[in-house]
């Protein structure tokens, strides 16, 4: 089994979570702190108006809770993988249901008990209370309770538009964490990253008109899906994460794995196909010597450019583009998740 930071490839736990989340460099440099001193709040606010990434930096600070990757938030640890794959035993979202989409006083009686269950794998437990703003008084209070008793165990973090709207007794003990919109060009780049099929001009134009906020502009970018194509997108990146590590790792077992997470869907099937080129190709320039050229290239691209030939990267590219093809013709999909698994093997 490799390790992780090979010379030249470390990065730092602040680079991979500005890889991670757009802008907002004081709370990403605050949340790297964090995890380089080893001292995490065990409770945390997120703020920010609707589209800024209050769930999806809910989801670094659970990573960083949990990660226990050679070089932390590598993203390569069972951790990073389970959360990236939304399969974390030790993570719990809790959103708000009815009329006004509060988090009602019963599920936060059920958190109480529940929380003081050890973690099932990782060192920590993290609860996501999402969008807290409608919480009546009672939940709170009731919140509140848990919050002073809480197991050592346990980490929680609470969305919403504005810490304001929580009971001052609530705010005073987390860690509140604001977000802002993000600069319009930089968050034309970071999308057409995540989500490569992404036109740039439009990217940029999206951007601009939601004044940098990056939700809003994905929606305007794909106005009819409700958000299932940024949601796919965001399923394949973290499924082609997984296999990319595999690949750099020397266990057919865990490559083999890492592809049946793909499961049924093939459109699911077809990004990852997109995606997986696109890394290798990456990586294959890494292999020549020419990553430099490359913009934020992955940590596993890295290591994969320098484990194994062009001309073997050259060969994986070719077998998954003929799969892709097979997609199209109805390949059963066991079938399309065991042959990738064989075609990347590293020999
Ligand atoms: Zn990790």
């Amino acid at each position: 089994m490799l390790t992780d930071g090979l010379p030249g490839t470390e990065k730092s736990a602040e680079a991979h979570l500005a890889e991670a989340f757009c802008g907002n460099r004081e709370a990403v440099e605050a949340l790297a702190g964090m995890v380089v001193s080893g001292r995490m709040p065990h409770a945390f606010i997120v703020e920010g108006a609707d589209g800024l990434g209050k769930s999806t930096f809910a989801g670094l600070i659970a990573r960083c809770a949990m990660c226990t990757c050679a070089v932390p938030l590598a993203g390569t640890c069972s951790h990073c993988r389970k959360l990236r794959e939304h399969i974390h035993p030790d993570l719990t979202v809790i959103t708000g249901s009815g009329k006004t989409n509060a988090i009602a006083i019963d599920a936060v009686r059920a958190m109480r008990t529940d929380c003081r269950i050890a973690p099932n794998e990782a060192e920590k437990r993290v609860f996501v209370l999402e969008d807290c703003d409608n919480m009546q008084p009672a939940a709170q209070n009731a919140f509140l309770k848990i919050f002073e008793e809480a197991p050592p165990h346990v980490v929680f973090v609470m969305t919403c538009r504005s810490a304001m709207h929580l009971l001052e007794t609530i705010r005073s003990r987390g860690r509140i964490i604001t977000l802002y919109p993000v600069d319009p060009a930089e968050g034309a780049d970071f999308l057409c990253r995540q989500y490569p099929t992404t036109d740039k001009a439009a990217a940029a134009a999206a951007c601009e008109q939601c004044g940098g906020n990056l939700g809003e502009a994905l929606r305007q970018l794909r106005p009819d899906d409700g958000g299932k194509q940024a949601a796919l997108e965001e399923q394949a990146a973290g499924i082609v994460r997984g296999i990319l590590s595999a690949m750099c790792g020397s266990s057919e077992l865990t490559l083999a794995a890492a592809c049946h997470a793909i499961g049924k869907d093939r459109a699911l099937a077809g990004a990852i196909c997109i995606r997986l080129s696109e890394a290798l190709c990456c990586a294959m320039m890494v292999s020549v010597g020419a990553g430099e050229t490359l913009e934020h290239p992955s940590q596993e691209v890295l290591r994969l450019g320098t484990l194994v030939s062009a001309s073997a990267l050259m060969r994986h590219i070719q077998e998954i583009n003929m799969l892709s093809d097979w997609l199209r013709i109805n390949i059963s999909m066991p079938l399309f998740n065991t042959r990738l698994a064989i075609v990347l093997q590293r020999r």
